[in-house]
């Protein structure tokens, strides 16, 4: 029967991170780096005004956008940390960014649309475009140090173009789009028919100032911004996001959302206002350190690699090792005894992301085995 099912639907391929885990998982005493996901628990204050809300029976249907409280406190919050001026009513809360992703490019793309991902990309961006029937047009841009020039842009620009995707602090990267990037896509979009999603789950882990698009509010008619409660407050097993842009086309959106998932759980809205309150920086200068410490460790082995600035993950190049990025990283796991992400699962042939959302001796033990795998290569 599958034959009969949605066609873009078909198209569709499980996540080779997962089965890069899966395997890493099969080798015993595997020193795993693999994982986008903070190893942190969630703050007591946030799963504390989740209890609350239970015991104040908090478990009705909530509006299909999401509690005005919550909406309203967004709000505030992008205000003072962004400098962004979205309205309680230009808001939608999600199920995760994942789901705020999923309504704002199948919400805005018609079939034959095109959309561009500067690549390395996180692999989701790639399905959802498929699944809407629109076409992905990969704009390469580790040639330009993970950045985004005007001349890369416009040659991959077209009368189709109705979406480009920004996601800094970048995964797999880590690099932070300066600011001349960002003008080059300013420049390439302003009073075109085109929508820039930004995708900045990552932007409150930051190492280094990190420019926003969103700050452009010359095209606020044309921008998405989409957030997740999941990287800053350690909060990914909730599945709590949300998506802001300009108040007509979110209230379209709402409808998508609605149809989708009525609306996000009633007791986490309460648990994401406590978040918004959060001091979130002790989890970040740990990220710093491990950050600091991958860094000194990658570059002292020869393995070129741009300084993450922001998310945690590093993305060294391999393809000196004259073997794709899935060969490497299936002999590291098997011979190194140790597990990256393959480049390609970002569409970055000859890289690994390792990620650093591990204690600092997991990191160690993995960064010794790399090593000792690379001196076993070279010899
Ligand atoms: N966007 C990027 C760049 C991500 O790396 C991830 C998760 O890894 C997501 C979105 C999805 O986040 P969420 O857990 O909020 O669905």
């Amino acid at each position: 029967m599958t034959e009969l099912m949605n066609k873009n639907l078909l198209q569709l391929k499980p996540s080779g991170i997962r089965r890069f885990t899966a395997l890493a998982k099969s080798v015993p005493d595997c020193a795993m780096l693999t994982i986008g996901e903070p190893d942190f628990s969630t703050p007591a204050p946030i799963k504390d005004a989740c209890k609350a809300a239970l015991d104040a029976d908090k478990t009705h249907y909530p509006p299909n956008t999401g509690e005005p409280a919550l909406r309203a406190a967004i709000a505030e919050f992008e205000a003072a940390q962004n400098g962004l001026d979205y309205t309680a009513d230009e808001i939608i809360v999600t199920s995760g960014a994942t789901e705020a992703l999923y309504t704002a490019i199948t919400g805005v793309l018609n079939p034959g649309d095109e959309v561009i991902i500067p690549t390395p990309a996180f692999g989701l961006y790639e399905s959802i475009v498929t699944m809407a029937g629109a076409v992905c047009v990969f704009l390469g841009t580790a040639p330009d140090g993970f950045q985004i020039t005007p001349q890369a842009l416009s040659a991959v620009m077209t009368a189709r173009t109705k979406l480009i995707i920004l996601n800094s602090p970048n995964n797999p990267t880590g690099s932070v789009c300066t600011q001349e990037s960002l003008q080059a896509v300013h420049d390439a979009v302003a009073g075109k028919p085109v929508f820039i999603l930004c995708d900045d789950v990552y932007a409150r882990l930051v190492y280094a100032p990190c420019p926003m698009f969103a700050r452009y509010r010359d095209l606020r008619s044309q921008i998405l911004v989409v957030q997740s409660f999941s990287k800053p407050y350690a909060m990914t097993g909730w599945r709590m996001g949300y998506l802001m842009g300009d108040e007509p086309v979110i209230r379209q959106l709402a409808l998508l959302h609605a149809a989708a998932v009525v609306s996000v759980a009633a007791f986490s809205q309460d648990a994401c206002i406590q978040a918004l309150k959060t001091d979130i920086t002790p989890m970040v200068e740990t990220y710093r350190r491990r950050r600091d410490y991958i860094w000194d460790r990658i570059t002292a082995m020869g393995l070129p690699a741009v300084r993450p600035e922001g998310a945690f993950y590093i993305f060294p190049r391999i393809s000196q090792f004259g073997m794709s990025s899935e060969e490497f990283c299936t002999r590291l796991i098997t011979e190194g005894k140790a597990a990256g992400v393959p480049g390609t699962c970002f569409g970055a042939e000859g890289y690994v992301r390792f990620s650093f959302c591990y204690e600092m001796p997991a990191i160690a033990r993995g960064m010794d085995r790399l090593e000792a795998f690379l001196n076993r290569l070279q010899r």
